[in-house]
């Protein structure tokens, strides 16, 4: 909505007023005619056939039908009180049921006449029942008129709207007086060629049918059209951003491949590249010499290898003269960076350092001398690597290892820490759905490992009842005899700290009693310990003094130990999918077969069941993160929550993928015919880099 009409505020709009707006805007946050034109109605009940009541089923939604009323009594004393009807049709009987509003709904009713009763069945005594149902009385002629024939669409509300007559029903009213008196205000905003193109529906006509519509076809017509629309402008903003930034910043260029890359290559690299990550280097490498800022997001499963890859990109980096670092959304994530790259490089090779919140402050100081100065190579720590007053020399590349916890506002931050800009990497640590990745990062460009090193054997993953613990141990005894080592994790849920401790405590103590010194032994590790305690424990486990790792999901990132090659999952089913796959992923980083046990009661929701077996069926990360989306939605996937990108009104990244990337190739094309829109058709776009209410806080992401 382009225009200065729908920024009107609420209460201007007839039948609203003043108390009315003041709990729109509370309740549903509409403040202007365009918010309310787009409170956009959660499903449509169909009014266009009539059921008999023979056809009536339990569990059916709400229904329409055709009755003749038969009799109508009160019965019952005070709170038991309530009005009942017998009606009929030609092929059952139902009875209706009012426990309020007796008085009124006693008078109109008649008995002999037709009526067309409305509303959820149910069955009571083997008899089909509606309590409260909606009734018209029966005129063939009036029900085209009040459009009854027709989907109804149904409107979140709330206890307080309801006080205020806003439940569905008013707020219907309101979008269609709306829509009556301003529908020719309604402009389109996409080319006609576009609208040809797609067949999509004009702009306004959607608008009405979105919520009046006179049939199915008509509101899936008009879904799309507005699915497309958003989409569309989604990504038209975050290209368009890209392209400023491209345009804006000049990039380092990285054209040569020196001694650093290359003695690392012939002399350290202690495997062979897989394909992907060969290929996805290559990406790497073109994006660091064409004089503009890399900004790419590199996604892999884990294990796939994305650390060597950060690693190379990085040598190449320091091969052209630049510093580079890593940064980690934890502490021990960092050191475990730290650890990795020190591992591959080794000794004196190149100058790295690590830069946590507990390094102390002397160190520190050195750190920023060599920063600034020049002679560190590698930087690796958390946020603290962007704060202000730490001072690069020549700062190249920037790694960002991350859970989605890096925003646009922060990837944008370190764009001000050089000249020119350094080149950014962003890990994730976790796959995310497509959808996600399209929009989330629709700005960056991405490459994809999609391959996992030769020779790893999959994880098995079984899923036992609690049942089958003496199973599982029996198990775990088998593993460790072979030399094996066990993490068995408890879940770990802020709300009930206290519960999982001592979930943990209890588990630690069955666990002592099954694995008695001196045959074996245990570390534990929780968030309650002190940081010192953590690692000692850790590395105990870790140097190979203990068999079983007893922890709660601390573990999820950060230890690497090649020997462990089982994972047991206690209570899995309090696991989201992203966290159980995260968790397998600690096992199978060696030569043996690994195994992940699901431990779980019995009792188990559908999705907690849905999500066990989707870790049974597949190793894939990617194939689960699409699960994981469908089953909690794309706004409650890790990290997306604050980011205003994922406002959608009305498309849905987990069902509109297809139309999600139809939107994104036409603004591809569009930019490359057309980069500044200077064309005739395209004029019409530029309006909406001018609202500010295209679903995107644009200021933050330019
Ligand atoms: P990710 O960060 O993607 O989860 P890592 O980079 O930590 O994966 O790699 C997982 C393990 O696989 C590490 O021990 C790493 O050294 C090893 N690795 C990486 N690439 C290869 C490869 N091409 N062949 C064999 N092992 C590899
Ligand atoms: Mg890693």
């Amino acid at each position: 909505m382009n225009n200065q009409q729908f920024q009107t505020p609420i209460e201007y709009l007839k039948g609203v007023g003043l108390a009315r707006a003041e709990v729109l805007k509370k309740e549903l946050g509409i403040y202007h005619f365009e918010d309310l034109l787009k409170h956009f109605p959660y499903k449509h009940i169909d009014r266009t056939r009539f059921y008999k009541i023979r056809d009536i089923e339990p569990d059916m939604p709400y229904v329409q039908v055709l009755v003749r009323l038969m009799s109508k009594e009160l019965i019952g004393e005070k709170h038991t009180r309530r009005l009942v009807a017998q009606a009929k049709d030609d092929t059952g009987f139902i009875e209706l049921v009012w426990f309020q509003g007796i008085k009124f709904v006693e008078k109109i009713l008649v008995p002999g006449k037709v009526y067309v009763i409305f509303g959820k069945p149910g069955f009571f005594n083997n008899k089909v029942q509606m309590a409260h149902p909606e009734m018209d009385a029966y005129l063939p002629n009036a029900i085209k008129q009040n459009g009854n024939l027709s989907l109804q669409p149904a409107y979140s509300s709330t206890k307080k709207l309801e006080q205020f007559t806003l439940d569905s029903k008013g707020i219907s009213k309101l979008i269609s007086g709306l829509l009556k008196q301003h529908a020719r205000d309604i402009h389109e905003n996409l080319p006609a060629y576009i609208l040809n193109r797609f067949k999509l529906a004009p702009r306004a006509e959607s608008y009405r049918n979105i919520h009046f519509p006179n049939d199915a076809n008509q509101l899936k017509e008009a879904q799309y059209r507005l699915k497309f629309e958003e989409l569309f402008f989604l990504q038209l903003k975050l290209l368009k951003s890209k392209q400023n930034r491209n345009h804006k910043f000049k990039g380092n260029i990285f054209n040569l491949v020196g001694h650093y890359f290359n003695e690392f290559y012939a002399h350290k690299l202690p495997f062979e590249l897989t394909d992907a990550q060969k290929r996805v280097l290559k990406e790497i490498r073109l994006d660091t010499q064409r004089g503009v800022q890399m900004n790419r997001l590199l996604q892999g499963d884990v294990g796939s290898g994305k650390t060597v890859v950060a690693l190379m990109s990085m040598l190449i980096a320091i091969d052209n003269g630049f510093q580079t670092c890593i940064m980690a959304p934890t502490e021990i994530l960092a050191n475990q960076h730290y650890q990795t790259i020190k591992g591959l490089v080794g000794d004196s090779f190149i100058e790295v350092a690590l830069l946590t919140g507990s390094v102390p402050n002397k160190a520190r100081k050195v750190i920023h001398e060599k920063l600034e100065d020049g002679s560190l190579n590698i930087l690796i720590g958390t946020h603290a690597l962007i704060e202000d007053k730490v001072q690069y020399k020549n700062l190249g590349l920037v790694v960002i290892d991350e859970q989605h916890r890096f925003g646009v506002e922060q990837r944008a931050k370190l764009w001000r820490k050089n000249v020119v800009p350094p080149h950014i990497l962003v890990m994730t640590a976790t796959p995310i759905p497509r959808t996600l990745a399209m929009t989330l990062y629709g700005d960056l460009d991405v490459s994809v490992i999609d391959q996992l090193p030769a020779g790893r054997k999959p994880i098995e993953t079984l899923h036992y009842y609690e049942a089958h613990r003496l199973r599982m141990f029996g198990f775990m005894k088998q593993e460790i005899a072979k030399g094996r080592q066990v993490y068995v994790v408890y879940p770990l849920i802020k709300e009930s700290e206290k519960l999982d401790l001592k979930n943990l405590e209890d588990g630690t103590e069955i666990m002592s009693r099954e694995f008695p010194l001196p045959n074996y032994r245990i570390s534990i590790v929780h968030g309650k310990l002190k940081a010192a305690e953590k690692d000692f424990e850790m590395q105990r486990f870790i140097k190979g003094e203990t068999q079983i790792m007893v922890a709660t999901t601390v573990i999820e990132v950060g230890v690497n130990v090649p020997n462990a090659s089982v994972m047991i999952i206690e209570n899995a089913e309090r696991f989201g999918l992203s966290q159980l796959h995260q968790l397998r992923g600690r096992v199978g980083r060696g030569a043996e077969q690994s195994f992940c046990i699901l431990m779980s009661s019995e009792k188990l929701s559908q999705d907690g069941r849905t999500r066990l077996k989707t870790m049974v069926k597949t190793n894939n990360g990617f194939e689960i993160a699409e699960i994981d989306m469908q089953l909690r939605g794309p706004g409650n996937i890790e990290g997306t929550q604050q980011s205003g990108v994922l406002d959608l009104k009305v498309a849905d990244l987990t069902t509109d993928q297809e139309i999600l990337q139809q939107a994104r190739n036409l603004v591809i094309e569009i930019f490359e015919k057309d980069p500044q829109l200077a064309l005739p058709e395209h004029q019409i776009l530029h309006l909406a880099f001018q609202t500010k209410n295209a679903g995107l806080s644009w200021d933050k992401i330019s």
